[in-house]
């Protein structure tokens, strides 16, 4: 089963996807976690991706696609994956139609994630990442763990930052972004049957029961 978390930037789709990965027992494939894993390694790709990453601007679709065909080819997403961050244009949702059909697969379900601009400034500003485990926390929604311990590590310490592009201009530019080039997937997938609004205004708990409804729809 594939599933494409959509929504802006901080709408909360890592938090979600990494919630539903072991209810679901399906990968989380971050494409923004693969360009900071490349990034922090220095590998051609990271040292590509950062200009854009840094202005909030998109990478280019060919190297993103060439990307996720990779990964997805492995056996740890056989079965499916909950992708977060991709697709992020009409061009790479064209991709991943042909790249699944391919392997006889399709996506089942696009839950698009709604919150106001206004709540994903404060989100945002607020983000706090682990560098180890890619955990999410938020300096007032949802704190890091007080003794430091990493919640999906091995009992090791969580490194936790703040991310280069969770600054409020950067924010603004990548709002923006998604706007112009990302939000014509509502459309594409509301065309296809699969979109399943949720109102991300909640508490994460009650984001995640609603998910798990609209997936248990589904699955039946
Ligand atoms: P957020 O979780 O805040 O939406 P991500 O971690 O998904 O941010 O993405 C961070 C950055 O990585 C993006 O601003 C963009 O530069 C790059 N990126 C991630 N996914 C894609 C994609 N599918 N296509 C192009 N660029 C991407
Ligand atoms: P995205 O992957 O869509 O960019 P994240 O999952 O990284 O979003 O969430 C962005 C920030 O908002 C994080 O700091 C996260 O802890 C926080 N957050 C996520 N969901 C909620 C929620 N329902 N209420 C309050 N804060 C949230």
């Amino acid at each position: 089963m594939f599933i494409v978390m959509l929504g802006v930037p901080g709408a909360g789709k890592g938090t979600q996807a990494q919630r539903l990965e072991e209810r679901l027992g399906l990968r989380q494939v971050s494409t923004g976690d693969i360009f900071r894993e490349n990034l922090r390694n220095q590998t051609p790709l990271g040292q590509l991706a950062k200009s854009y990453m840094d202005k909030g601007e998109l990478v280019p679709d060919d190297v993103t696609i060439q990307m996720v065909e990779e990964r997805l080819s492995r056996p740890d997403c056989a079965r499916g994956a909950i992708l977060d961050g991709f697709p992020r244009t009409l061009a790479q949702a064209a991709a991943l139609d042909q790249m699944l059909s391919g392997k006889g697969q399709k996506v089942a379900l696009v839950p698009l994630i709604s919150v106001t601009d206004d709540e994903v400034m404060a989100r945002l500003t607020g983000r706090r990442v682990c560098r180890r485990c890619q955990s999410v926390f938020h300096l007032l929604f949802n704190r890091p763990p007080p003794d430091g311990e990493c919640p999906q590590g091995d009992k090791s310490q969580c490194d936790i930052y703040q991310r280069g592009d969770d600054q409020p201009e950067t924010v603004r530019n990548r709002l923006f972004v998604y706007y112009k080039q990302t939000s014509p997937l509502i459309g594409y997938y509301f065309a296809h049957g699969l979109l399943a609004e949720i109102n991300g205004a909640q508490e994460i708990d009650r984001v995640t029961s609603d998910l798990w409804d609209v997936l248990s729809r589904i699955q039946a």
